[in-house]
């Protein structure tokens, strides 16, 4: 066996809302612009927007039906630094796994919006993570299901993925502070920081 194919390829955990893209900025915009209210950002201590903006139902169900609209996904800005430091980790020989909670129904516009973006990446996983779609087992896998695959590291956002990642697959997480997620996660594996810069920093990149 030649020595390059003794080493196994490691692949790095992305997730794409607040992590990869300015959403919670874009629900922000919609609120305001469709429904007429307005909110900050440090008023978002909740990761389901509806309860942080006290939203009715119904209101919830038409904010999350006009987000995931394709072209307003497609609007929506990538956070500052992380395209480059994906490409870092590419160029030292990671995998990029995208691993997003977004409807299936998303699957396209988000492709679409990782490509003009020239986000590097080599897979992407639409994960049930929140139990709000079925997952059918191909191109939408359940929480489980997730367990089956192997990461090296994980960059989320939210505090439910972050502790099931830490706790359940035993993978150390970097977790991109956030108003809605300063509480209640506090796991040895789950690292706190405020820019993919430090995020950079923290993750022990090889390059032999
Ligand atoms: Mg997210």
């Amino acid at each position: 066996m030649s020595l390059s194919s003794e080493k196994a390829v490691q692949t790095i955990y992305v997730d794409m809302d607040d992590v990869l893209c300015q959403t919670a900025h874009h629900f922000l915009t919609i609120l305001e612009r469709d429904f007429g209210k307005q909110f900050s950002f440090e008023q978002l201590t909740d990761f389901d927007v509806g309860q942080a903006c006290a939203l009715t139902a119904e209101e919830r169900e038409e904010l999350y039906r006009v987000v995931h609209n394709g072209e307003e996904l497609l609007s929506i800005p990538p956070i500052e630094g992380a395209v480059n430091v994906l490409q870092q980790w590419s160029a030292a020989g990671y995998e990029i796994a995208i691993v997003t909670g977004r409807p299936p129904d998303t699957y396209e516009p988000s492709i679409e919006w990782l490509k003009r973006h020239a986000v590097p990446h080599d897979r992407i996983l639409i994960v049930d993570k929140y139990g709000r779609f079925a997952a059918d087992g191909t191109r939408c896998i359940s929480l489980d299901a997730l367990t089956k695959h192997r990461f090296c590291w994980a960059v989320e956002d939210s505090p439910i993925m972050a502790i099931y990642l830490a706790t359940q697959m035993k993978i150390p997480v970097a977790l991109l502070d956030r108003p809605w997620n300063r509480k209640d996660v506090n796991h040895d594996l789950v690292g706190r920081h405020s820019h993919w810069h430090e995020i950079a920093r923290a993750l022990p990149v090889k390059n032999s």
